[in-house]
């Protein structure tokens, strides 16, 4: 297998740009590619200030934040990924968003070059068959945010071969992240126990028994979580929560997965959390305030 050296990502959102930003300031070349062209501008300078906020910090050298911000071009189009010889997919989670990205990637790619997709629930194995080369493909679940976060789980599907899986493990250490290897199952490890808990809270504050501030207090405070579950779900993303929940329901076939109808109706309001501006928080002033 070639070395890896140019790294494709496709979907600059809040996952993209830290993905983006912790393959560059591990020495790979980037390309940062996005549907919505203003997505990549915006990523770009959320990746310069987050660069600056670790070097003022003193986590990372001056020099270093200028070269990792030097490594990454922005991609207006996806045959700008042509030369890459790994792209890790992080758009929408959406399964057909992501199998025709990895449709059109098929064509596009060197025929040696590697797949990965950052979904957060979808078969990997499923995202692989809308490939040509369904060996070469992997999952690598990093987590949020990523210039912050230890863990990137490693998914395996059925076809991914032994090479890609021991390429993937060194890629992960080269950027000083751990992994946790799960297998290909709805929503892999860490989702398929972390969501039931944020969709749990959901359906607390959707019966009456706390409000938003009791809840997620109450999980701080009493189980000593750093963020409570609603404010966690806001950071993630509500459109993600739901979708993740939806591949857990459908892919367990157990309505013990069922998702929150009032996740639901927030997600139908355009109440996305954080990077819509309000979701069990409003985000407008300077202090997030609770919204029921
Ligand atoms: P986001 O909404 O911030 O960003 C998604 C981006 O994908 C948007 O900029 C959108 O324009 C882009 N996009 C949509 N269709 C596209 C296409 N056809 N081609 C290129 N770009 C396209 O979402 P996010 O939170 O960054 O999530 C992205 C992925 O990462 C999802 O698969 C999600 O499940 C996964 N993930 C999210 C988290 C989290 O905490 N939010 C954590 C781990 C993994």
């Amino acid at each position: 297998m070639n070395e890896i050296k140019k790294v494709g990502v496709v979907g600059a959102g809040q996952m993209g740009n830290g993905i983006a930003h912790v393959f560059a300031l591990a020495g790979y070349q980037v390309r940062l590619h996005d549907v919505a062209e203003e997505r990549i501008a915006a990523a770009m300078s959320i990746i310069e200030k987050n660069l600056a906020r670790q070097a003022a910090k003193g986590n990372i050298a001056e020099a270093d934040a200028a070269r990792a911000r030097a490594a990454i071009t922005p991609a207006v189009s996806l045959d700008a990924l042509a030369d890459c010889d790994l792209v890790v997919e992080s758009a929408t989670e959406n399964q057909a968003i992501k199998k025709k990205i990895f449709g059109e990637l098929s064509n596009i790619l060197k025929k040696d070059a590697l797949m990965a997709t950052n979904t957060s629930s979808i078969s990997i194995t499923g995202l692989a068959s809308a490939t040509d080369r369904p060996d070469k493909f992997i999952g690598l679940h990093f987590m949020n945010p990523v210039p912050v976060m230890q863990l990137v789980e490693v998914i395996r599907g059925i076809a991914t071969s032994k090479e890609t899986f021991e390429t993937a493990k060194i890629i992960v250490a080269k950027l000083g992240k751990t992994i946790a290897v799960s297998e290909d199952f709805p929503a892999f490890i860490v989702n398929r126990v972390l969501m039931p808990m944020i969709n749990e809270a959901i359906y607390t504050l959707y019966e009456g028994v706390g409000t938003v501030e009791a809840i997620d207090t109450g999980l701080k405070l009493g189980a000593n979580h750093p963020m409570g579950p609603l404010e966690l779900a806001d950071f993630i993303g509500l459109d993600t929560c739901l979708a993740i929940m939806q591949v857990l329901y459908e892919g367990l076939a157990d309505s013990k997965y069922r998702p929150c109808p009032l996740l639901v109706k927030y997600v139908e309001a355009g109440w996305l959390g954080r990077k819509s501006g309000r979701g069990f928080y409003d985000y407008s002033g300077p202090v997030p305030q609770p919204t029921r």
